[in-house]
């Protein structure tokens, strides 16, 4: 069984960047609805055992289409909200240190032309999806943006997200309307640099 991170926050805590009453829906009724109909299309499939980026990574295998769909969106939806809500604090580092910041120095020239770039992926990413920052095996980053809850991993690249930029309307509409902008200069007011360093160490290894 697939399960939700817990949030080590309260509710209430990202505000004002982002709001209680969004926190509650998004990760107490979406996320929950995610992880529930991926569990169902896990079971269906008959992929219980598996971890969900191994789901995601292999797609192609599934021959049901019905199926395969519900994989990809509540997969994506259980997964890409796990990494979402997991990278948020009240107290967060403002920047990573160490090979990440070497890393991202060398390809973006500082962290705030990294954000610069998520920014403009995630403003002109049109309808719902994402903009990710990804690493792979040999510690490269790339930034890219995906539409519905599609994630890198389903591309088959061997790039891991590390940082999950939602944009769907449901994760900013109750507060900044349709002020996309205004949400995604939020988003890194709370965005902990150490938790996204931990996630780009662990791939790298
Ligand atoms: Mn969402």
């Amino acid at each position: 069984m697939f399960e939700q991170v817990k949030l080590t926050y309260a509710n209430d805590a990202l505000e004002p960047y982002i709001d209680t009453l969004t926190v509650e829906t998004h990760y107490g009724k979406h996320h929950v609805t995610y992880t529930k109909n991926f569990n169902d299309a896990v079971a269906k499939a008959g992929l219980e055992g598996k971890t969900a980026e191994e789901i995601l990574g292999s797609l192609d295998s599934v021959a049901d289409e019905a199926l395969r769909k519900a994989l990809r969106n509540n997969g994506g939806g259980y997964y890409n909200h796990n990494l979402y809500f997991e990278c948020f604090s009240p107290n967060p580092a403002k920047a990573p240190t160490g090979a990440l910041l070497t890393k991202i120095n060398d390809k973006f020239g500082s962290v705030d032309a990294l954000k610069e770039e998520l920014t403009k992926l995630a403003t002109g990413q049109f309808g719902s999806g994402w903009a990710w920052l990804s690493a792979n095996k040999a510690g490269d980053i790339m930034v890219s943006a995906s539409p519905n809850q599609d994630n890198p991993i389903s591309e088959g690249t061997g790039f891991v997200p590390i940082i999950a930029l939602d944009v769907w309307e449901h994760a900013y509409y109750l507060k900044y309307k349709n002020l996309r902008p205004d949400y995604i200069k939020s988003f890194f007011e709370i965005l902990d640099w150490s938790k996204v360093e931990e996630k780009y160490n662990k791939i790298v290894g």
